[in-house]
């Protein structure tokens, strides 16, 4: 038994957030693969170099490179007590490549209706510089009411002062195929994870500062 999670849900759900604020309060690291290989293809590595192009492209870093280095990831010792996957495992291939490195505790399948994940997801602006995520919709419908998290000025990071842009894959017509994507591919998780009885189900009707609390509540609960 640990604290090894899997954050489960469509793009724009709010994983990475929830992830990265629920990880400290437990003294567990996100691990996002996005991330590092983000990082590697920065830093120039051999690794980064091998994998730049095909996300470049567009692509999906193949299966094998993404187990080899988030198997590194999980050994390194700030994950001995446990972790938060978020945005992997993502195909039914994946998370059955994971069964073989580790044992996964508990997997929380965060969900929103779609009209608002697209609200939610066109909204979004992302430093340029230090990766830092703002929203500038304020949603209030449906029973949820997410308030926007603006930044201070327009345009411009709060933490670091560089450039907000939106991603090219935040637009609308690519967040629909995103969602498409993710409905094929890895909604059939939900099913895998179910089966296995370590699933548990979660609808976000608030901002992170509300929500934050009620995870890390399920993570004590399933976890350790
Ligand atoms: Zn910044």
């Amino acid at each position: 038994m640990g604290l090894r999670f899997v954050f489960l849900g469509p793009p724009g759900v709010g994983k990475g957030t929830y992830a990265s604020r629920a990880g400290p309060i437990l003294g567990i690291p996100q691990i996002s693969t996005g991330d590092i290989f983000r990082a590697e293809v920065k830093s120039g590595s051999e690794l980064g170099n091998k994998v730049k192009g095909i996300m470049e492209a567009g692509g999906l870093v193949p299966d094998e490179i993404v187990i080899d280095v988030l198997k590194k990831r999980l050994e390194q010792d700030d994950a001995k007590k446990g972790f938060i996957l978020d945005g992997f495992p993502r195909t039914i291939p994946q998370a059955e490549a994971l069964d073989k490195i580790t044992t996964i505790d508990m997997v929380l399948n965060i969900d929103l209706p779609e009209d608002i994940l697209i609200e939610k997801i066109s909204a979004r602006r992302v430093c340029k510089n230090c990766g830092e995520i703002y929203n500038v919709a304020d949603i209030n419908r449906e029973g949820i009411h997410m308030p926007a998290m603006p930044p201070k000025v327009e345009g411009k990071c709060d933490k670091c002062g560089g450039e907000l842009y939106q991603r090219p894959d935040d637009k609308v017509e690519v967040i629909k195929e995103r969602l498409v994507a993710y409905n094929k591919q890895t909604a059939p998780l939900i099913d895998y994870y179910r089966k296995r009885g370590i699933l548990v189900d979660f609808k976000p009707t608030a901002g992170p500062d509300e929500m934050v609390p009620k995870i890390v509540e399920l993570l004590k609960k399933h976890g350790s």
